[in-house]
């Protein structure tokens, strides 16, 4: 069930629904999904659907997943990502395979943790961890290439936008229960330029720690 042929099942599916990034792609197959999620949901780990993480989270559906990477990693290639919203670190893996640094915020200490060991499990070595509310980026570190959000806030926040350089991109889904967009945003020398991506439907991106 964690087999190759039923990775490369899921990989030739993402192709057909229109992921064409080679590098994202060989991402999704080489990082084991099975690992982030309960053992007795580890059968279903290459289906495309999100799961259930505990603590009311999900785990992103693999084709959101590397329709966001895509829209983060393509050209001019990013080398330091910020991703807000670790949850099971699936989304983290993903990108720590495609960059060279991801620094990742999460606002619930209990699943950064298990995050946490899984990367460190697979010897993925060029992620940092914050335990924080996401809203407020990580400003010492930055700025980024490019920024991903995996929780929906129902208005663009600012300082994810001031994290960026110029030129840098922004992914992230905006709206509530009952619409959501993902969106690319990029930083121009006098502002910002927006473009969607996708109808989407993530949890909501909340404020504070949990
Ligand atoms: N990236 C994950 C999916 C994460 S689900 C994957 O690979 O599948 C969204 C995550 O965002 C949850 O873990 C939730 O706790 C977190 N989150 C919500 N609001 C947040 C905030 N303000 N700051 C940081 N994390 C937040």
């Amino acid at each position: 069930m964690t087999s190759m042929r039923t990775r490369e099942r899921l990989v030739s599916r993402l192709r057909d629904e229109g992921i064409t990034n080679e590098n994202v792609l060989d991402a999704i197959r080489s990082v084991p999904r099975h690992i982030f999620v309960d053992e007795a949901l580890a059968s279903r780990a290459y289906e495309d659907i999100a799961l259930p993480i505990g603590m009311g989270q999900t785990i992103s559906q693999p084709f959101i997943v590397a329709l966001m990477s895509q829209a983060a990693v393509a050209a001019p290639a990013p080398s330091r990502v910020l991703e807000i919203g670790t949850g099971c670190g699936y989304q983290t893996a993903v990108l720590a395979s495609l960059v060279a640094r991801v620094y990742t915020v999460e606002r619930i200490e209990l699943l950064l943790t298990r995050a946490r060991q899984r990367l460190r499990a697979l010897e993925m070595n060029n992620v940092r961890f914050k335990h924080d509310d996401g809203n407020d980026g990580w400003a010492e570190c930055g700025p980024f290439d490019a920024v991903l959000v995996t929780a929906a806030p129902l208005r663009l926040p600012e300082k994810l936008v001031e994290q960026l350089v110029v030129g840098g991109r922004l992914v992230i889904p905006i709206g509530d229960s009952r619409r959501q967009r993902l969106k690319l945003f990029t930083r121009t020398k006098s502002g910002v330029s927006e473009d969607t991506i996708a109808d989407v439907s993530f949890v909501p991106m909340l404020r504070g720690r949990g």
